[in-house]
């Protein structure tokens, strides 16, 4: 017959918080062993089984003496006052079974029994000081070297830890308490609430209430629990209180709540939760991310950071919050292919040159490997790819792409200079001119984004015209085109304001344009608009043009 370990935690020592099981783990024994005291403790519920009794300093022996037992066929329990698994028997006949090359489903079944352990037997008698998160730390430092007892402590203080010390105090370790006191009255009030409970359900329970500054003027032995509160920890007369922070959100004196039980999780609700934190480091990296744009478009970072809604970082402040609000998730990685939450996503507009359209097979190799699975390409209607990847490192990203040879520019609200290909470089007159825009102006913040259109011949087949401003470059002057709409029921291109503006004046025609739009603008009004509400810019007077004419229809409707 194969033996059986039955590792039995009875509680805190009175009958009626012994579990079911582990009365029956007793009865169904055929040994006890444990310590004299608990075996007292117990005695009530033996039936004449075989006993196995040993001093304090015996655990070991005690294991080894279960194991030969067990092994030998008997059914045998362990006890343990409490849980046998906190500084109990457990891990200890473990061990000894381990040491003799015992595994798992070998004989001797072995079976561990929870019992409840003094944390929350004396946590209850003192009210309810464990709401919030806690630690047991034992100070005994017999098997523990006393350093790593004293950096737990430090570490539970400093952390704001409810803690149990259990094992605070014996007749030769009288120090360690001491010691304790002096590291907890670093990181906590002296007045810290501090609860002594001494023997709880047992026949001489005695529960002692005081605080982190008087608790050593009061008898802690070896059968008492300390329990440190933490830094909201109070008493309400002779309770002793953690509270886990309703009154955050809830009132509780009114049965009416401010907040609806839809309301109560959104980001805003909860501005000290991780998705709340996390939306504030996503700001930061925004920044990150504009100062790596500034640098792409040479000029000083304070320009890009001005606006707030610069929308470099796709998930930009906007558009996280509402998404957090709808449902406490972000939009953004609803799609699919964003699993995560940590990291922002750096969103670039990627191309080869001004003129030059064609990406390299390394190039493109390149935007391939920095997307991976993680990130997306995107080709636009402004003949740039949109690179979009989770990052924390946005600038070695942008080294990335400009040591591959790529043009960077910011995107959303920006001037985006879009330049034909020249006849694939043939008409090249116009080229040095398409590249200092493109240096000058391209990236500027705007309140919305202001199209430029480039083309270095008067075919136009880039549809310059279509653009907020269109330059058509033609015999080594520019044709000028302003407030193309080429959205809506009313879309029309840009109208022609000048022909024939020298070459070395065309720079300055644009500054100057740009300057007005950048300057005066409202939020979110187009250029189109713009010239519109104001009715001139750089000299060039808005007209209305002339109204459409409704096709009558044949049918009369
Ligand atoms: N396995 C036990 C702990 C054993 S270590 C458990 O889970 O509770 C021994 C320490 O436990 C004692 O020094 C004391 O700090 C604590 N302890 C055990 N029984 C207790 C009781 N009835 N009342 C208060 N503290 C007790």
């Amino acid at each position: 017959m194969p033996g059986k370990i039955l590792i039995v935690g009875f509680g805190p020592g009175s009958f009626e918080h012994i579990t079911e099981r582990a009365r029956g783990a007793i009865e169904e024994s055929e040994v006890i062993i444990g310590y004299n005291t608990y075996v007292d403790l117990i005695r009530g519920l033996l039936r004449g089984q075989e006993i196995v009794r040993t001093g304090m300093t015996e655990e070991v022996s005690r294991a080894q003496k279960a194991v030969q037992l067990a092994k030998e066929g008997k059914i045998v329990a362990v006890i343990s006052s409490g849980d046998s698994g906190v500084y109990g028997m457990a891990g200890l006949i473990f061990e000894v079974l381990i040491e003799q090359g015992w595994r798992e489903g070998d004989n001797p079944f072995v079976e561990v029994i929870p019992g409840i352990s003094s944390i929350h037997s004396c946590a209850a008698l003192l009210g309810a000081p464990i709401m919030h998160d806690a630690c047991t730390i034992s100070l005994s430092d017999h098997l523990t070297p006393w350093d790593v007892i004293a950096k737990r402590v430090e570490a539970a203080a400093q952390a704001d830890f409810v803690i149990a010390l259990y094992n605070p105090r014996s007749g030769r370790r009288t120090r360690q308490i001491v010691e304790t006191q002096q590291i907890l009255l670093k990181y906590r009030s002296p007045k810290t609430p501090v609860g002594l409970v001494k023997s709880a359900y047992r026949d001489r329970q005695n529960v002692i209430r005081t605080t982190l500054e008087h608790m050593l003027e009061h008898d802690i032995g070896m059968l008492t629990t300390v329990i440190i509160g933490n830094s909201s920890t109070f008493y309400h007369d002779r309770l002793m209180i953690t509270p886990r922070g309703y009154q955050r959100k809830y009132s509780l004196d009114t049965l009416e709540q401010k907040l609806r039980p839809a309301e109560r999780l959104r980001t805003e609700n909860e501005p000290w939760a991780l998705h709340a934190v996390l939306l504030e480091e996503r700001q930061s990296i925004r920044q990150l991310a504009d100062e790596a744009l500034a640098i792409i478009s040479g000029r000083p970072a304070q320009l890009m950071k001005s606006n707030a809604a610069h929308p470099s970082v796709a998930n930009s402040a906007a558009t996280a919050t509402s998404a957090a609000n709808a449902d406490g998730n972000e939009a953004f990685f609803a799609n699919g292919h964003m699993g995560e939450f940590p990291s922002a996503i750096f969103e670039v507009a990627i191309a080869p040159g001004v003129a030059n359209k064609k990406f390299t097979p390394a190039q493109l190799a390149c935007l391939a490997d920095m997307a991976k699975e993680q990130g997306e390409l995107e080709y636009t209607t402004a003949h740039q790819m949109i690179l979009r990847i989770p990052t924390k490192d946005p600038e070695a990203i942008v080294a990335q792409l400009q040591s591959a040879g790529l043009l960077l520019f910011p995107i959303g609200d920006v001037v985006k200079v879009k330049a034909c290909d020249f006849c694939d470089g043939e008409k090249h007159e116009g080229i040095p001119y398409a590249e200092e825009l493109t240096r000058r102006l391209a990236g500027r913040k705007v309140e919305k984004e202001l199209r430029i259109g480039f083309n270095g011949c008067a075919m136009s087949c880039y549809g310059a015209v279509n653009d907020d401003i269109g330059l058509v470059f033609r015999k080594g002057t520019f044709d000028l085109f302003l407030g193309a709409k080429t959205t809506g029921r009313n879309a029309q291109p840009g109208r022609r304001v000048a022909e024939g503006i020298p070459a070395d004046r065309m720079m300055e025609v644009l500054e100057t344009i740009v300057r007005d739009y950048e300057t005066h603008a409202f939020p979110g009004e187009r250029f189109h608009k713009y010239w519109k509400r104001v009715g001139q810019i750089a000299g060039y007077v808005y007209e209305e043009n002339a109204p459409a004419v409704v096709a009558e229809t044949v049918c009369g409707n």
